[in-house]
């Protein structure tokens, strides 16, 4: 048994297409269950702290602005190998290569405005949850 938490987030592109449901009902049946499920809008520099690790990249300054666009959801999300499981859930990073029914692929447009966010390894997911949620919150949360 491998129960892991990934942060998730669903992108201001699927949050304005109005596909948040959507999203949510297909990772709760590809396993996931929401711990922590939070509706906010990024500030400029918060997306810019978050996806620090591309500062180098030629997209930073425009996944800068996409991200800060418009309201985001942040979740917490558990479950059995859940870093890898939600990863194969979104599909690939370009929307129009994503595997047919995954995430990305019904809900991305291109490789920039691709619906969804995923940690990809236990160090970045422990970073990133902790980045949105406090430990007492979702000590809280936890059954
Ligand atoms: P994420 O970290 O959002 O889950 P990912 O791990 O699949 O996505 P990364 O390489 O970490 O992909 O890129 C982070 C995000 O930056 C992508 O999800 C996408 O929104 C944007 N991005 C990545 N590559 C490009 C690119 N070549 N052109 C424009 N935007 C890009
Ligand atoms: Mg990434």
């Amino acid at each position: 048994m491998n129960r892991e938490r990934t942060l998730s987030i669903i992108k201001p592109d699927a949050v304005q297409r109005g596909v948040t449901g959507h999203i949510i009902q297909q990772l709760i049946d590809g396993g996931l269950r929401p711990l922590a499920i939070r509706t906010m809008r990024l500030s400029l520099e918060q997306a810019r702290a978050f996806y620090a690790v591309h500062r180098e990249r030629p997209f930073y300054d425009s996944l800068c602005a996409f991200m800060s666009s418009g309201p985001v959801v942040v979740m917490v999300l558990e479950g059995e190998g859940a870093i890898a499981r939600n990863r194969e859930l979104m599909g690939a990073t370009d929307s129009k290569k994503a595997a047919p029914g995954t995430l990305r692929n019904r809900f991305g447009t291109d490789i920039e405005r691709n619906a969804v966010h995923g940690s990809d390894s236990p160090e970045t997911a422990q970073a990133e949850i902790a980045f949105f949620f406090s430990g007492a919150e979702l000590a809280a949360l936890s059954s």
